[in-house]
């Protein structure tokens, strides 16, 4: 069975894929009043190149006793540990445990709270997003790497992901993989808030993301993670030019007043640069005025 905690973006895309393959999935919903608005609703609906469809996947609260041994954390960062919390009790010895967040910070508090699971990070290039709640739209096909810092073999559940059509690959470097995609984000997305612009804007400020590269490819290496550093200003121009139409995530987020994962991407890159003893200037700068933007347009800014 797997259990899938959070009905949001990806949680759908993924509990819908693997219901349709006819696999056993189920919903761990926030309370009792979402569980009876999913009801309402009638299961999660799923928007792909046009066509809806409805799944009337079954739903819990946390509080439910079936034992969970495949959990599938689908929460914001700042949301994972505290809902990972709720059902720890929960989870059966040999119990694994799949985070599908973004940055990187909320797989270790998770894994704190839950030292008798099997930790799996996972990082995903797909593209989804919430029309209304529990009705999801299929954005952009992507690819999900998957992996275990301690353990390099892989489980025995791929195939479900295969039956599912989930396009994936194991792999032994998964915190090489959360590492670049954070310095990525972390070149791009603040920037694109603080001059409030699209991607391909930041063509117009080349010296600010060359040193912001500089920095990061810095912190890269002094944290032991040099193929996350080879190339970074390159493929951050890359980046730039393929989504130039496009708003960062970070970008939409704080368009639409919603809080950031900021503490698990800029926040997580500056903590571990102090750890290290970097002496970096444009980073913590950086934070410095993002942490102001947010807080003048009362966002959290953790
Ligand atoms: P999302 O749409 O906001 O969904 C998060 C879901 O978690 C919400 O449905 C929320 O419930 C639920 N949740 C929070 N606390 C909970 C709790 N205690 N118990 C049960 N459910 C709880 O977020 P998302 O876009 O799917 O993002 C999830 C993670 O994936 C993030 O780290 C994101 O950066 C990463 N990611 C997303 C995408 C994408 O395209 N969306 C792509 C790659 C990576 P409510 O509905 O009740 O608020």
């Amino acid at each position: 069975m797997w259990h899938i905690l959070g009905a949001g973006s990806l949680g759908t895309l993924w509990a819908t894929r693997l219901a349709r393959a006819g696999l056993p999935v189920a919903l761990i919903l926030r309370d009792s009043q979402r569980l009876a608005r999913y009801q309402q609703a009638g299961g999660l609906s799923l928007t792909e190149q046009g066509h809806t469809h409805r799944y009337p996947i079954a739903a819990q609260t946390a509080d439910a006793t079936q034992p969970i041994t495949r959990l599938l954390v689908a929460c914001k960062a700042y949301d994972a540990a505290n809902a990972v919390a709720q059902v720890a009790q929960r989870l059966s010895p040999d119990a694994q445990v799949i985070l599908l967040q973004n940055g990187l910070g909320s797989q270790a508090q998770v894994a704190a709270l839950v030292p008798q699971a099997r930790c799996i990070f996972a990082s995903s290039t797909e593209g989804a997003f919430r029309q209304e709640d529990f009705q999801v739209v299929f954005a952009g096909q992507g690819h999900t790497w998957l992996g275990d810092p301690q353990d390099s073999c892989a489980p025995d559940w791929l195939g479900d992901l295969q039956q599912a059509g989930i396009s994936h690959e194991w792999t032994p470097d998964i915190l090489s993989r959360l590492w670049r995609k954070l310095a990525l984000n972390c070149a791009i997305n603040p920037l694109t808030v603080l001059h409030d612009c699209r991607n391909g804007e930041l063509r117009q400020y080349p010296s600010e993301v060359a040193a912001l590269c500089d920095e990061l490819s810095q912190l890269l290496l002094a944290c032991g993670q040099a193929s996350a550093a080879a190339g970074l200003h390159e493929q951050v121009q890359q980046v730039i030019e393929a989504t130039a139409h496009n708003y960062s995530s970070m970008h939409q987020d704080v368009q639409q007043g919603r809080r950031t994962e900021i503490s698990y991407l800029l926040g997580y890159a500056c903590r571990a640069a102090h750890q290290q003893q970097l002496p970096l200037v444009q980073l913590p700068a950086l934070q410095q005025r993002l942490v102001h933007h947010l807080q003048a347009r009362g966002l959290p800014s953790h």
